[in-house]
């Protein structure tokens, strides 16, 4: 039996996604015989992490600055820009750079039965960096779900009065935490066959 604090340690891995008791136990082992090298270089990432996270102001994404990397990079093509419902969504699409352009992150989608309203989302700000100009196509990449097809809807009819291009992808998105598995050729597919909104 191992003290409490590693104990702690174990039971804190344990929690993160994919990973159960026992593969965080034998993380755990690894750390500590490695506590020179891999745990303090581990422990000072996470700590360096935690105090710079932050909210990116333009697009909702998360990131240690503000405006995120992605909305800083100028080989980004400001005139397309894909929303999302969640930040997760963001990484899956940008991991293997599949859409050249920037996002917005909605953090949610609209639910009756949870209460979730066109205001508890990030909309306005979509309207807005779009009212500002400089963007042809708006991309709607919602998950594949009721919910995630009515939040399109809504957002394709709000954008109607301005003068882009609303698309949606061939495809909606798997919910959450399947987009791991989710192989980029077919999110790729997705994008490339996107098609005009209503
Ligand atoms: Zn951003």
């Amino acid at each position: 039996m191992a003290s409490q604090e590693i104990e702690n340690l174990a039971a804190a891995l344990s929690r993160l996604p994919g990973l159960g008791p026992r593969s965080a136990r034998r993380a755990v082992l690894w750390l500590v015989k490695r506590r020179d090298t891999a745990l303090g270089e581990l422990a000072q990432t996470l700590d360096a992490v935690k105090e710079l996270l932050v909210e990116c102001a333009t697009c909702g994404n998360v990131d240690t600055r503000s405006p995120c990397g992605i909305c800083a990079d100028p080989k980004r093509d400001e005139r397309q820009l894909c929303v999302v419902e969640d930040v997760s969504d963001l990484w899956a699409l940008d991991r293997a750079r599949l859409f050249p352009g920037k996002y917005h992150v909605l953090g949610g989608k609209l639910s009756a039965l949870d209460g979730v309203r066109p205001e508890d989302l990030a909309i306005d700000a979509l309207l807005g960096r779009v009212e500002a100009g400089g963007v042809d196509e708006v991309v709607l990449a919602m998950n594949a779900t009721l919910e995630g097809q009515t939040t399109a809807h809504y957002i394709a009819e709000r954008l109607e009065e301005y003068p882009v291009r609303i698309t949606q992808l061939a495809h909606g998105l798997p919910v959450g935490g399947e987009l791991d598995y989710l192989d980029e050729g077919t999110l790729a597919q997705a994008l490339r066959a996107r098609r005009p909104v209503g």
